[in-house]
């Protein structure tokens, strides 16, 4: 087992991560719960919960088991776990565990931030994903007409993270999550960046992978220590992400995983760094990696014009020029605005090769 920690501006919480951590969730609570309030979704509740529950010894304990998948951070869900939590008579020193992935992380995590003002909650990732997701104390649920409109920063009081349970996702899911790791390493390390495309993803075993999550939570945490609000140097962690939420949104949500269409975003965050500043990336040897562990190249066609007035849409844009993370080498972001006539070049040219 390793542990790391994270700063934020309520506490500082620890990170453990290793393989069976979920039978001894009790011994990584730091205090003993009035109860115990387990929120985790239909997949994850097959495979784990059972194993989470043996292991929590708190007298009192409540499991509420919610629909797979992004629809699931909808108000509804948000509001039936409040009222699972009054009927269950939660109070401000009971517990939530939210066992599970970025979804399950997110909605529970609301809850727990607003349940009778904030009550303690742990996040028990079972993504790769939620490697991200579970660190920086974002919380939040979709609204229909956008996604994470509602929600807040409210910090975990520790996660539990066994890679022990990665071993049952999907393919696809596993690419997503992964993709959070290369951009991770990207901003920051170029040794973890290297080794991370050394071996195809099914190849990888839960020491590898422990090993190089254990990497990408503590870039984030550095990232979101000095920056949780996202007024500086958070914004780099969108690298690739200019181009991957435009896609995401314009082929339909769940067409291809967030991360699938993130890696595209990497590659492409590539070929304007080479252009804006010269950078010597190694954009050949991302694009054959990627290709070779099934990353989505034949996307249908959409015309530059409407991914660039659907990254204009995205929330986290304040001006009128797009600004993207770009790297003037591995290991060294940059903010940069580039012009619309630019990138229209470039989303051309990108999508020809
Ligand atoms: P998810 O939680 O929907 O999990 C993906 C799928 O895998 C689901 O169907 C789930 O049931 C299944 N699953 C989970 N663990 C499994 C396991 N061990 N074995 C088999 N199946 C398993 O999605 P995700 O990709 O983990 O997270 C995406 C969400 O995270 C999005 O809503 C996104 O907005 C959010 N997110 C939040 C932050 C943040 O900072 N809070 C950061 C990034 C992403
Ligand atoms: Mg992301």
């Amino acid at each position: 087992m390793n542990e790391t920690s994270v700063k934020s501006a309520a506490h500082l919480y620890p990170v453990y991560i290793g393989e069976n951590l979920r039978h001894q969730t009790d011994h990584y609570l730091s205090k003993s719960y009035s109860s115990v309030l387990i929120i985790t979704d239909e997949t994850v509740a097959s495979h784990y919960l059972s194993d989470v529950q043996e292991s929590v010894s708190q007298e009192t304990v409540y499991v509420h088991v919610i629909p797979a998948g992004e629809k699931a951070k909808s108000v509804d869900t948000f509001y039936q776990l409040h009222t699972k939590a009054i009927e269950y008579g939660l109070d401000r020193q009971s517990l939530i565990i939210a066992l599970g992935g970025g979804v399950v992380g997110d909605v529970a995590g609301f809850v727990a931030a607003t349940f009778m003002r904030g009550i303690d909650f742990i996040q028990m990732p079972t993504t790769i994903l939620a490697h991200d997701s579970s660190v920086g104390g974002k919380v939040a649920i979709n609204h229909e007409q956008g996604k994470n409109l509602i929600g807040s920063f409210y910090a975990p009081v520790a996660v539990i993270y066994d890679v022990g349970t990665l071993h049952t996702l999907p393919d696809n899911e596993i690419r997503s999550g992964y993709a959070e790791l290369l951009k991770e390493a990207l901003l920051a390390d170029g040794d973890l960046y290297q080794s991370l495309i050394m071996k195809d993803l099914s190849s990888l075993s839960n020491k590898d992978l422990a090993d190089k999550l254990l990497k990408g939570i503590e870039i984030k945490a550095g990232i979101v220590g000095i920056d949780e609000r996202e007024s500086g140097i958070r914004q780099h962690l969108n690298l690739g992400h200019t181009l991957g939420h435009a896609l995401e949104s314009l082929l339909g949500y769940g067409y291809r995983t967030h991360g699938e269409l993130v890696a595209l975003g990497l590659l492409f965050a590539f070929r304007v760094s080479e252009k804006t500043f010269s950078s010597q990336l190694p954009y050949e040897q991302l694009y054959t990696w990627l290709k070779s562990n099934g990353y989505p190249f034949k996307l249908p066609f959409v015309e530059p014009a409407r991914i660039l007035s659907k990254m204009k849409k995205d929330k986290k844009t304040l001006r009128t020029t797009i600004q993207m993370v770009l790297l003037k080498d591995i290991a060294k972001p940059a903010l940069v605005e580039i012009s619309d006539e630019d990138l229209l070049n470039y989303l051309h040219d990108f999508q020809k090769e």
